[in-house]
């Protein structure tokens, strides 16, 4: 009875352990079915019922492996990317929102002129001339100690007389004229950049080419690839206060206000001795105000795009 009760348990035993074997299994099965791992190993084990587990789970993990380290280095290159874009969204942030003024003095070269660029130079800030083409031959040396000291020189008119708006003509000759005194001196071909005598939408030309004079000479100009330069912030030193200096401060001071991007009119003429002692005072407020000094000389298309949206270039002129 013994022997058969062992033989017996033994064979209960045996038969528990055959009936409990695949559940266990399916136990452990269960619980390792949270594992990503293992669904990866149950997957292909459905893709590959027939082929070596072992070997293709070996596969797996080295491919997962290299999934991993190329899926790390897509991430670092990614994130890298990121940190470029970053610098590149900081930078054009940082340069792009950030306040823009362009000084540009009209009218010059004159005797004003070497002081005015010491206060330039002094204050570490570059501007732009739109200069007389008849003073740049009489001051050549001074045309190109400008340009040296970096900043940009371009055609205002050859004669500043209004009568060059009588005809396309005469206003083209001038121009030419203009342009060919700065490139004699600069020996390089300028940019198609000018300011008009009287700015676009002057009155002036009423008397000569009549009112449709300039609505016709701006739409014909710019078909010609050149941007007109006007401006946006009037130091007033061509008016009657052009000798206060205070009054000058606060005209562009005043003039800037809530402006992030101006170009701001000043006169380099013999007489703007008051102008030239605003100056340094104008270029510090500005530099308070965290304005960056922008030249039409490394001028970017973004901000000839921004000129043209602001109207500050190419502005239709419609009468
Ligand atoms: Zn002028």
């Amino acid at each position: 009875m013994r022997k058969i009760s062992k033989i017996a348990f033994v064979g209960i035993v045996f038969l528990a352990i055959m009936v409990a074997a695949p559940s266990m299994v399916g136990v452990a099965q269960s619980f390792l079915s949270n594992n990503n791992i293992n669904e990866n190993v149950e997957n292909i084990q459905e893709e590959n019922p027939d082929g070596n587990y072992i070997d293709q789970n070996k596969e797996v993990e080295e491919g997962a492996e290299e999934t991993i380290s190329e899926k790390e280095s897509e991430e670092s290159e990614e994130e890298f990317e990121e940190e470029i874009n970053d610098k590149v969204e900081d930078n054009s942030e940082e340069f792009d929102s950030r306040k823009k003024v362009f000084l540009t003095f009209d009218d010059g070269p004159s005797s004003l002129t070497p002081e005015v660029l010491e206060i330039l130079e002094n204050n570490n800030v570059k501007a732009t001339f739109f200069t007389i083409g008849k003073s740049v031959e009489q001051k050549p040396e001074l045309v190109k100690q400008t340009y040296d000291e970096g900043h940009m020189v371009l055609p205002h008119t050859y004669s500043h007389k209004y009568s060059i708006y009588s005809s396309f003509e005469s206003y083209y000759k001038d121009l030419e004229l203009a342009e060919q005194a700065i490139e004699d001196v600069l020996d390089f071909k300028i940019p198609k950049i000018l300011r008009f005598p009287g700015g676009s939408s002057n009155h002036s030309s009423f008397e000569y080419g009549g009112k449709q004079f300039m609505p016709q000479l701006t739409k014909d100009i710019k078909n010609k690839g050149y941007y007109y330069i006007d401006w946006n912030v009037l130091s007033g030193d061509a008016s009657f206060d052009y000798d206060k200096k205070d009054k000058l401060i606060s005209n562009v001071i005043n003039g800037a206000k809530n402006k992030d991007f101006i170009v701001i009119l000043f006169h380099d003429t013999a007489r703007n001795t008051a102008m030239a002692e605003a100056l340094p005072e104008i270029i510090s407020e500005l530099k308070n105000q965290e304005y960056a000094f922008r030249t039409f000389r490394d001028i970017t298309e973004e901000e000839l795009d921004k000129m043209v949206e602001l109207k500050l270039a190419n502005k239709p002129i419609i009468r």
